[in-house]
């Protein structure tokens, strides 16, 4: 057997699928992750704030309109689609076979694709918040701020995307979530993720289910934890299997 045709035979027997991803998981509809040669941080090489900084909760308060040029330029993209491996996902939890999607992307498409059980361990674009008066806003406030820091209509606060920056924790409640949902999981889907990210990426250390697959187009520091390991493009191999079933 092929390795997706194991993947699809191991999705069929299974109950209880849980799938752990990042920025991998949206390349394929047009959003750069952040490690890979096409991605954000050779695209700034010799910009004079690396991405890391301008994602900092402490750049964000000093540079806040150098951090919004870079958020609305880079991180925003409001016509991406939903590919390959957000429409399995979200097939499979119709089903009642996918109990959980747990993603470090903050994009939104995994819920776009028609997802429910999702947990954003960095937050989304979607939500926004008046660091002041703690109205809430949706993306096209930020998207359409004539600003260049989107201001409270209320108040005139900051509004801050509810996206966790560098040097801000996670949200305790989606972390225990997490881990409830790997841990529970008797397959375990790994994809488009450097797992280099904690502590995010140590999540899979919570899996005692069956069988666990890597997804991804580079090796990544967690390999030999995996049973199958499919390396290439996630959207593809997803919408291959989905064929299959
Ligand atoms: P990363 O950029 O560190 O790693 C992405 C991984 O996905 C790489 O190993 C790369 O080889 C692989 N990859 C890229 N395209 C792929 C494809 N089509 N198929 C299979 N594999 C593919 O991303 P990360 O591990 O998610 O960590 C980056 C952090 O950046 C996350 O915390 C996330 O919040 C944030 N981020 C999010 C988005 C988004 O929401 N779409 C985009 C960029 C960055
Ligand atoms: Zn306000």
């Amino acid at each position: 057997m092929d390795e997706l045709e194991v993947l699809a035979d191991w999705i069929r027997n299974s109950g209880s699928i849980v799938f752990f991803g990042g920025a991998g998981t949206s390349t394929e509809s047009g959003i750069p992750d952040f490690r890979s040669a096409a991605g954000l941080y050779q695209a700034q090489q010799g910009s004079p704030y690396p991405p890391e900084v301008m994602l900092s909760r402490s750049f964000f308060m000093a540079k806040p309109d150098i951090f919004f040029d870079f958020y609305r330029s880079k991180m925003l993209h409001p016509e991406a689609k939903p590919g390959g491996a957000h429409l399995l996902l979200a097939e499979l939890e119709r089903q009642g076979k996918l109990k959980a999607v747990v993603t470090q992307n903050i994009d939104g498409l995994h819920q776009l694709a028609g997802s429910r059980a999702v947990l954003e361990l960095h937050g989304s674009v979607h939500r926004n918040h008046c660091m002041d008066c703690g109205r809430f806003y949706g993306l096209e406030f930020v998207l359409q701020s004539a600003d260049r820091v989107p201001r409270c209509s209320d108040c005139g606060g900051i509004v801050k995307p509810d996206v966790v920056l560098y040097e801000e924790e996670l949200d305790h409640d989606t972390l225990v979530g997490a881990v409830a949902a790997i841990a529970g999981a008797d397959l375990l889907l790994i994809g488009g993720t450097s797992l280099t990210v904690q502590p995010a990426a140590s999540l899979v250390t919570y899996f005692r289910g069956k069988h666990c697959v890597l997804l991804n187009a580079e090796p990544t520091p967690y390999d030999h934890r995996a049973d199958l390991r499919i390396k290439g493009r996630i959207g593809e191999a997803m919408a291959a299997v989905q064929r299959m079933l």
